[in-house]
């Protein structure tokens, strides 16, 4: 069963799995490159990376109108609860769940993570997702870390299939050090993401691109904000 990544602009992804619809880091209103408002978005369930502003900014009017099921990290559930949203999942590091079409795990990432309102909001994570027998694994806001080699090799050695990386450098890693986190992923796609929001995160995607299909290891796609790709199982 094929799976659809949307990128909607900066790190929000919609991602339908055949069973149901994944938002990733609901970003929308306040986001100049959003190809969509927040009150028209349908989902079955949210996945969060970290609770910084340009993660979370439209979490709670989302979560509270679709009732979608919130899966974050302990100290955003805290934050959710606080903000009367109760249909949340806490979990933390290393924990799996079910999610439409798949499961979904909470992996490391080398960031920070602080709320809105100046709260602790908890470890930064990324996931890695087996939807419609797809692996696609979204980095979040990181660093290049060596662990990227166990979780490409994912928990069967099936490998991963698509992986969503931060290309904006300056809070992230930028286009260089991508290319060693896809040597150490080995996905067959490779989509970026978190760049070209704002000016300090600009970058040339398409040179990016280049550099993605001269080393040879996985197939780079650039979106624009609004595009979607399909990846299929191999
Ligand atoms: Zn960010």
């Amino acid at each position: 069963m094929p799976i659809t990544l949307t990128w909607t602009g900066h790190a929000t992804w919609l991602i339908d799995t055949g069973a149901g619809t994944l938002l990733v880091d609901p970003f929308f209103d306040e986001c100049p490159t959003a190809s969509m408002k927040s009150q028209d978005v349908s989902c079955d369930a949210i996945l969060v990376t970290h609770g910084h502003f340009d993660h979370v900014a439209d979490l709670v009017s989302i979560a509270k109108r679709t009732k979608a099921k919130v899966f974050c990290n302990w100290e955003i559930a805290q934050w959710l609860g606080k903000h009367g949203v109760e249909n949340v999942q806490p979990m933390n590091l290393g924990g799996r769940v079910a999610v439409p079409g798949g499961t979904a795990k909470m992996e490391i990432a080398h960031h920070s993570s602080s709320l809105p309102d100046g709260t602790y909001g908890g470890n930064p994570a990324g996931w890695l997702l087996d939807v419609g027998g797809v692996r696609a694994y979204i980095a979040g806001d990181t660093s290049l870390f060596s662990d990227m080699e166990r979780i490409g090799r994912a928990a069967d050695g099936r490998g991963i299939d698509v992986a969503v990386l931060p290309i904006g450098d300056l809070f992230t890693m930028g286009p260089d050090d991508s290319l060693e986190a896809i040597r150490l992923l080995a996905p067959r796609v490779v989509l970026p993401s978190h760049y070209g929001t704002w000016p300090p995160i600009e970058q040339d995607a398409r040179g990016w691109a280049k550099r993605v299909t001269e080393q040879g290891r996985a197939e780079p796609h650039v979106l624009a904000p609004g595009g979607s790709i399909r990846i299929s199982v191999r």
